[in-house]
């Protein structure tokens, strides 16, 4: 069985900090979409350091319940960036890349039933590009949805009990 493997490939010379990409991101992903942007809310965040002309396009990864024990630290050309600054989960230990109301995850589903990429269409100076290969893969492989994701997190958080009685109560509200 093959799979289709895409890539954004991300050309960090190219950049200029422009942070178009999170601005469509948000937009796409707003409910309903488009009626807002707010780069809070974007599945790819830009590291910047105006002064040395640095921007590091950064990609919301896989959600990870809890903390690392370890931390990591970059140093680049001297400058020393936040701790866990190029790290792409979403986990308790900051706010980057969770929905600032709900505190949900967020995670790049590569604009789910756009013919290409928001971020790669929206980038004018071709700092990103994706690429496509197929890959063979053993059994059929799961692919979790947005709508899995949260429910996944949120019954980790909760219980999966509190989670079923509040979907229960909404419901009825809904009547
Ligand atoms: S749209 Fe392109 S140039 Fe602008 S911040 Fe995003 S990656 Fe960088
Ligand atoms: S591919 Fe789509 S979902 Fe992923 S960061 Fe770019 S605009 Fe957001």
């Amino acid at each position: 069985m093959k799979k289709i493997v895409k890539t954004i490939n991300i050309n960090v010379d190219k950049c200029n900090g422009c942070r178009a990409c999170e601005l469509i991101c948000s937009a796409f992903h707003a409910v309903p979409k488009y009626s807002s942007n707010n780069p809070a809310r974007s599945r790819v965040r830009i590291v910047r350091d105006p002064l040395r002309d640095v921007y590091v396009p950064l990609y919301a990864g896989e959600y990870a319940e809890s903390e690392c024990i370890g931390r990591d630290q970059y140093t680049i050309e001297g400058k020393e960036y936040d701790e866990c600054g190029f790290c792409r989960a979403s986990c308790p230990s900051r706010d980057l890349f969770r929905e600032p109301d709900s505190g949900l995850p967020l995670k790049c589903d590569l604009c789910d039933g756009e013919p290409e990429p928001l971020c790669v269409k929206w980038c004018l100076v071709g700092a990103l590009s994706i690429t496509e290969r197929e890959e063979e893969v053993d059994g059929e492989e799961v692919k979790l949805t947005e709508m899995e994701i949260g429910l996944e997190s949120l019954v980790k958080r909760f219980g999966a009990a509190k989670v079923a009685d509040m979907v229960a109560q909404i419901t009825k509200d809904k009547r």
